[in-house]
């Protein structure tokens, strides 16, 4: 049923499908929308000459469905020069929330995911799926999951006779992550995928298809688009913050080493190599942030010979991004060097970095530009604001979307573009030549509806 394990990325034209594509929101972020948006986190004291002096602080989005509550009020016990803490936030109670079955429990799972539940608002853990029972049992005592929710993959196609599960949540290795979207469709489940979507475009339709044939939602965890560091350099990028934006610059790569035999390294199942496991997420974060669609794509790969970790996958992948605005995106990834996860938006006026930028916490973004009361200076500021965590956020927003019967702001159409790009990559890398892209003139073309944020 599935596309075989070693065929190459296929190169289709983008799908500009009204179906998704109407439900979008389309008007540029002006100024004074971001300022709207943001206003009720952003402390007043820090507002000095916009956006670009003091500190953002994040408050606890509230849990906005059946049941929500408003937040309790507690008296303010800071000096108006502080920054903001924000309202406590509103969980929904246990039995209100949206429950979750999590699929593979790898590194990601019990060392992220898993632990995320204690930070979600909306979302309960209530079964687990593993091809290791012991595992399963030992991890359904620690996070209090009866045994009779214990599933393994011969068995997975059952849940659809249990009512307490909603949305599964598909955490294996990239080949699989279509077959068990598909049956988790097809057993009536809404599906919540990682990232990368899959291992091929065909792929990445058959997981749309099916869970539009089943009227069930679905989701790609692009954790990245739900945070709020990454959010604020979106509203600065499309605001007026750095002027016209010329160039950005994106590095994610790391050492990867190990086991030999881990599936990463192997085509068959990771699909390739740095590129749709972290590359992906320059990719995808350069699209996030501009919300326009590249139109030409040039791309070099470069893989040292004889490293028997890169026998089937590549080690290295750096390719270049021109948007129709005129903005280009330097991008490179890698197995290969110690791990950076950055990037540099550069405009006109200033210039905005994140540093890092997609790991899991302890994300930095600093801003630079000429002092606003100083010709002869260069301010170089260090913004902070609380930290999230990730998964919670990318959950919730999922459980949102079960819950009031929304598009995700990350469906699968938005990862099948991005399998779409990481196809011209490869082909770009291959035959030398830059590859030219359908132009999509909508913004946020392939994305649903916004999650709710309050930075
Ligand atoms: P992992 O190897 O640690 O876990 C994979 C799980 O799948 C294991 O429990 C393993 O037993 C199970 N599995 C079932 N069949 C398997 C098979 N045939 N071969 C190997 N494992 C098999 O991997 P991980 O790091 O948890 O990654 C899982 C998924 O999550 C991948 O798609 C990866 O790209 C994604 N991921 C996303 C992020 C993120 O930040 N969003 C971070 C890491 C991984």
């Amino acid at each position: 049923m599935f596309a075989p394990f070693d065929e190459p990325f296929d190169i289709e034209p983008v799908s500009t499908d009204p179906s998704i594509i109407n439900s979008l929101e389309t008007e540029p972020l002006t100024r004074r929308r971001f300022l709207t948006t943001a206003g009720q986190g952003i402390a007043a004291a820090g507002m000095i000459g916009g956006l670009s002096s003091g500190t953002l602080a994040a408050q606890n989005p509230p849990a906005i469905a059946p049941g929500a509550n408003t937040p309790i009020a507690l008296p303010e016990i800071s000096a108006p020069t502080e920054t903001s803490h924000g309202k406590p936030p509103t969980p929904l109670p246990p039995d209100s929330r949206v429950r979750f079955a999590i699929v593979g429990l790898g590194h990601l799972s019990l060392e992220e995911i898993l632990p995320a539940f204690a930070h979600s608002k909306r979302c309960r853990l209530t079964a687990l799926v593993s091809g290791d029972r012991a595992k399963a049992e030992t991890v359904a005592r620690q996070y209090g999951i009866a045994a009779k929710n214990i599933y393994d993959y011969k068995n997975y196609d059952s849940l659809r006779d249990n009512p307490e599960v909603d949305v599964i949540y598909i955490v294996l290795p990239n080949s699989m992550h279509a077959e068990y979207t598909v049956r988790g469709a097809q057993a009536g489940k809404h599906i919540l995928c990682e990232k990368p979507m899959a291992t091929s475009v065909r792929e990445c339709q058959q997981m749309i298809d099916a869970c539009r044939k089943a009227d069930r939602r679905l989701m790609i965890a692009y954790r990245i688009q739900y945070e709020p560091y990454n959010y604020t350099m979106q509203q600065m990028l499309r605001g007026s913050e750095f002027g016209k934006v010329k160039v950005i610059e994106m590095i994610n790569g790391q050492n990867q080493g190990g086991d030999l035999n881990q599936w990463r390294l192997k085509k068959a199942l990771a699909g390739g190599g740095s590129l749709p496991d972290v590359g992906l997420y320059c990719l995808n974060t350069a699209r996030f942030l501009t919300g326009e669609e590249p139109i030409e794509i040039v791309a070099h790969e470069y893989t040292t010979p004889n490293d028997p970790r890169f026998r089937e996958v590549e080690e290295t992948v750096n390719w270049t991004m021109r948007f129709p605005s005129g903005i280009t995106a330097n991008c490179s990834t890698s197995y290969g060097f110690h791990e950076v996860r950055r990037y540099r938006v550069m405009g006109e006026q200033s210039w905005g970095q994140m540093d890092p930028a997609f790991s899991y916490s302890g994300l930095r973004q600093i801003l630079g530009h000429k002092s606003r009361d100083n010709d002869m200076m260069e301010a170089v500021e260090e913004r902070r604001m609380a930290e999230k965590n990730q998964f919670a956020l990318e959950m919730d927003h999922m459980a949102e979307c079960v819950q009031e019967n929304k598009t995700p702001y990350t469906p699968g159409e938005e990862g099948l573009q991005d399998h779409r790009l990481m196809a011209a990559i490869y082909e770009s890398g291959r035959s030398g030549r830059t590859v030219k892209l359908p132009p999509v003139t909508k913004q946020d073309a392939f994305r649903g509806t916004p999650p709710t944020r309050m930075i």
